[in-house]
């Protein structure tokens, strides 16, 4: 069976801007910081927290250049952080989040996220297989797997980080640690942002090692110290 395999013309690096993790926009920050890359970062999805009048982000958007390129890609086309953390999505394209949405159960205080994944057609591998993966893909669920099974794992690997953060979150509202609401009532109030992955990290200290990080977070740090 044919199967995808990557063209390097690293159109995806100027696609459209890249949605990060909460955890991944610390590491992307710390990584921009070790190489001296300016970067723009804000968040995306976020949840508002009614005990500490905040709102906590579970994804953040950085932002492609103004010449339309992500700050990480390089002259010669390449990325220039791939061999220390490449973010899930990269890892991912071209099979991506379609939709992202963290459902809020009040009841239950339990956040639940639903991720719909589909294939990029911007993709010019796509393109050019577009008439087999439109016979399969309808025809065989496990298709995608078959046909990039780099990108799917890769896209399981993001799912169950994903998981590891809301579970962690929605362990803190039901500890009365805090009160989460999807849609508050405008009160023209706090627009203060806390990254989840650093809230969570205050009550679990081994949330790098869960998420299996920690050796990246060093990997930087000592990139950092040889450049300084
Ligand atoms: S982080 Fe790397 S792979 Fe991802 S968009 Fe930027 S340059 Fe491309």
């Amino acid at each position: 069976m044919i199967k995808f395999k990557c063209s390097l013309t690293g159109l995806c690096c100027k696609a459209s801007p890249i949605t990060l993790q909460s955890f991944e926009e610390m590491l992307v920050n710390f990584l921009a910081e070790s190489m001296s890359i300016d970067v723009k970062i804000a968040p995306a999805y976020t949840i508002y927290d009614a005990l500490s009048n905040q709102w906590i982000a579970l994804s953040y958007t950085l932002y492609l250049n103004d010449d339309n390129k992500c700050p990480f890609l390089s002259k010669d086309n390449r990325c220039s952080i791939h061999n220390i953390y490449k973010p899930f999505i990269c890892r991912t394209y071209p099979y991506v989040p379609r939709e992202v949405q963290y459902l809020v159960n009040s009841e239950l205080k339990l956040i639940i996220p639903q991720v719909v994944y589909g294939v990029s057609t911007r993709c010019p591998v796509i393109e050019l297989h577009k008439p087999l993966i439109s016979k399969y893909f309808e025809a065989n669920a496990s298709f995608i797997k078959e046909y990039m099974p780099s990108e799917y794992e890769a896209a399981i690997e993001a799912e169950r980080a994903r998981l590891v953060i809301v579970t962690l979150l929605s362990n803190l509202w039901r500890d009365g640690l805090v009160e989460l609401v999807q849609k508050p009532p405008f009160t023209g109030s706090s627009s203060r942002f806390i990254n989840a992955y650093s809230l969570l990290q205050r009550y679990n200290p081994r949330l790098p090692y869960i998420l299996g990080i920690y050796s990246i977070v060093e990997k930087i740090r000592l990139a950092k110290m040889a450049n300084d």
